[in-house]
């Protein structure tokens, strides 16, 4: 049975987007182009997020020692030798804040990934603070020639989550900026953690109307990962009772109830996050792929006979938030 979004799987997956969008399966290349973030440089705060560790995200190829062009061919070479040779390449600026900076910078270092004859796109990751006009005329523009995707962090809908993990910014804030993306015809999605201090699954439950709300275009779920040396792992150690960790098994099922919540026409890219292990402080995932928690997500929403939006509910009043 095919399900609303063209295929069988039981979830609207990025990959079925990529396939049906470009002719087959994209491979995206992080890139590190050397910006920095607000929340970093003094501007919103110094200390960062108190999760954040960039360096466990980012590829040993990628490094902003190295020009764009020169990430693009040795992320070609690094994901080449693990997966084989894709369809096509999509340049994917991920480390810090990819908007951040003055708009001919931004130029420059997105039209140098887009001139490599390899890149078919590129996709941006950002905080919601950093979309001045400027940017998304730029991008409005720029997906006239090439295809543009946005990821805005978001990682939790509850102010008093975000000034816990001293994000720099409220949800009004991470709201108007989805808005202002969509309003510009930009395919705009957002990041969220799952197990923030202070959060439950019943919150993360509960947030998803809102969620639903929004033009989102796609979305990207991450396990809280609580890496050495954060000011998180500090909180984690002092106060582990604010923590809701949930198992393997537990977020294999609670990822399943919240998918069949979840707008089915929202493109799922991420359903948790993958580390090298000696970045965690702590972890009761243990060496668990992302390939096993996935295929373990749609064992479960198969055995339920569900699948993503079975119990979507439409109506909802952000007002109400
Ligand atoms: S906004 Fe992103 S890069 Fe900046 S401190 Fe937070 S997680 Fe790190």
């Amino acid at each position: 049975m095919d399900f609303p979004w063209g295929d069988t799987r039981r979830f609207n997956s990025g990959s079925r987007f990529m396939r049906q969008h470009f002719g087959g399966r994209m491979q995206r290349l992080a890139i590190d182009a050397g910006f920095t973030c607000p929340n970093r440089d003094g501007t919103r705060g110094t200390g960062g997020c108190t999760y954040c560790l960039n360096t466990a995200f980012n590829p040993s190829y990628c490094t902003p020692q190295k020009s764009i062009t020169q990430q693009i061919e040795d992320g070609i070479l690094f994901h080449q030798k693990r997966r084989g040779t894709p369809y096509g390449y999509l340049a994917y600026f991920q480390a810090f804040s990819n908007t951040y900076a003055p708009i001919e910078l931004l130029k420059s270092k997105y039209e140098e990934a887009l001139q490599h004859t390899a890149i078919q796109g590129i996709i941006i990751a950002t905080r919601p603070d950093c979309l001045y006009e400027a940017v998304l005329d730029y991008l409005e523009e720029l997906q006239q020639r090439t295809f543009v995707s946005l990821e805005i962090g978001m990682e939790s809908c509850r102010d008093a989550t975000l000034r816990r993990i001293r994000r720099g910014h409220n949800l009004t804030c991470a709201v108007e900026a989805i808005e202002r993306c969509a309003s510009h015809h930009l395919p705009v999605g957002t990041h969220l953690i799952f197990g923030l201090p202070g959060e439950t699954p019943e919150h993360w439950l509960d947030d998803i109307a809102l969620l639903n709300a929004l033009p989102l275009h796609h979305i990207k779920f991450h396990q809280l990962q609580i890496f050495k040396n954060t000011l998180i792992e500090k909180e984690f150690q002092e106060h582990p009772e604010a923590f809701h960790r949930l198992t393997p098994e537990q977020y294999v099922h609670f990822m399943a109830d919240y998918l069949e919540r979840l707008r089915p026409d929202i493109i799922v890219d991420r359903l948790a996050g993958e580390v090298p292990p000696k970045y965690l402080s702590v972890t009761n995932w243990h060496h668990l792929k992302y390939e096993d928690i996935v295929k373990q997500v749609e064992n479960e929403l198969e055995r339920r006979n569900s699948w993503q939006g079975k119990c979507f509910t439409p109506p909802y009043n952000l007002e109400e938030k």
